[in-house]
């Protein structure tokens, strides 16, 4: 009886880690994703002649998987079509930090650099 009482326990000890692991990794995730967001915008603004000429490197499409447009907070515009495709509402009229995305090989969320359709093949 005491051994099962202490597995119980051990088992919810474990939940209870997994659960503090994931909000951590969110928190982690989130924090670098406002920081990203925030150095895109510093180097946009003191360096626009390199993010183009490192644009022009930039190769692959968009898969549309919608994922950097809720990196940090989900954007208001972000819809998803019946084939789980994202679509973004104001396409025609997205904010430029949208379309400079990602401007280098060091511009990508870190979590989502390997799904990314874009690609630096030089970096
Ligand atoms: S993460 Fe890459 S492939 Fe996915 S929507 Fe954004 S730019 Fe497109
Ligand atoms: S404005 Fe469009 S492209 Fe930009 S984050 Fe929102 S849904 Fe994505």
């Amino acid at each position: 009886m005491t051994e099962l009482i202490s597995k119980l326990e051990i088992k919810k000890l474990n939940q209870f880690v997994q659960k503090v692991q994931q909000i951590v990794q969110k928190i982690d995730l989130f924090c670098s994703a406002i920081l990203l967001q925030t150095r895109r915008r510093f180097y946009y603004f003191f360096n626009k002649r390199e993010i183009y000429t490192s644009l022009k490197k930039r190769q692959g499409n968009c898969l549309r998987c919608g994922r950097c447009c809720h990196a940090s907070f989900k954007c208001q515009y972000l819809e998803f079509d019946e084939n789980g495709l994202s679509m973004c509402k104001v396409y025609d009229r997205k904010p430029l930090m949208c379309s400079l995305y990602p401007y280098n090989g060091n511009d990508y969320f870190y979590h989502l650099k390997s799904t990314c359709g874009y690609r630096y093949d030089d970096e």
